[in-house]
């Protein structure tokens, strides 16, 4: 049986109490309208503690203006369904009032990770992550707390909150889950119409394909500028056109927009200027009105 709690007393409760009799405390935060990438972290997070409790809430300030807060896809009933099935202990189910009662006016501003990708596409959206991700951790202590690789910057962002204020768990990054054509499971995917959704994988596709053809310089902390001065390598120049034809392909699948696709370092996301092997490439597109992320590793 999962246990549903709705309010940090009743959460605070329970923990202590797994404590008590020694066991580990993971956390996997959700916003619900659960797949089987959240059902993945689940999976991961029972291999690495005792007892897991999976946090449904659907997070307003993460949210733009004009962006889909209220759309938002809320299937609670059938969540707590998949929970239970999972083994999952505890839903921590917070409603919008516990989690921010009349006069609540702290926020937590993200780092560096959070500068450039969906933090400049989407202003606010990484502290709004931020701020709610340090609230859950305060809220139930866990010892482990999992984030998908899907959300690669967001997860980014909360390996460096978690280091700078010195808060005591170990965030675990779980690989992407995929259907079988390639399209990374997002809750968001139920906005597709038919036919958007036959065009979906191919940014995968394309983000494979292009990945194979970059250059990352060789040396770690070298800059494309320093190895393109020094060995006369113009090959690095060549990652420019590589992107732009990569997006030029996008456009042409299909997709409206490109937020972005970009090349970062894989652990801190700076930019090109400084970035080391391996490194990740991201991207940002709009498919009709749905907005789609994936990224990808560059060996
Ligand atoms: P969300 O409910 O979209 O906020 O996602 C909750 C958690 O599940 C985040 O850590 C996401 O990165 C993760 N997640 C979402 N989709 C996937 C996926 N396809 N594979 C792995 N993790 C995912």
């Amino acid at each position: 049986m999962t246990l549903e709690l709705t309010t940090v007393k009743s959460l605070r409760e329970t923990v202590a109490a797994w404590r008590a009799g020694g066991e580990l405390v993971a956390l996997v935060p959700t916003m619900g309208a659960l797949h089987a990438g959240h059902l993945e972290l689940v999976k991961v997070a029972q291999m690495k503690a005792k007892r897991v409790i999976v946090s449904i809430f659907v997070n307003p300030t993460q949210f733009g203006p004009n962006e889909d807060f209220k759309s938002y896809p809320r299937t609670l009933e059938r969540d707590l369904r998949l929970l239970c099935e999972a083994g999952v202990d505890a839903a921590w189910l917070p409603t919008l009032k516990e989690m921010y009662p009349q006069g609540f006016s702290t926020s937590v501003k993200a780092g560096s990770a959070g500068a450039g990708l969906d933090g400049d596409s989407r202003p606010g959206h990484f502290d709004g992550v931020a701020t709610v991700v340090t609230k859950l951790l305060v809220q139930a202590m866990p010892d482990v707390a999992l984030f998908g690789q899907k959300d690669y910057q967001q997860l980014c962002v909360i390996r460096q909150l978690v280091r700078d204020l010195n808060i005591p768990v170990f965030i675990v990054g779980v690989p992407t889950v995929r259907e079988v054509d390639g399209l990374a499971l997002s809750s968001r995917n139920q906005y597709l119409t038919v036919a958007e959704r036959e065009v979906a994988p191919k940014l995968y596709d394309i983000l494979k394909t292009l990945a194979s053809k970059l250059v990352i310089p060789a040396q770690a902390g070298m800059t494309d500028e320093a190895r393109v001065r020094d060995e006369g390598d113009s090959r690095l120049r060549g990652n420019d056109g590589l992107l732009k034809k990569a997006v030029d392909e996008i456009l042409k699948a299909g997709f409206v927009k490109v937020d972005y696709l970009e090349l970062r370092a894989e652990d801190t996301l700076a930019p090109l200027q400084s970035y080391v092997k391996p490194s990740r490439l991201l991207v940002a597109a709009w498919l009709g009105k749905t907005r789609l992320i994936d990224n990808i590793t560059v060996e």
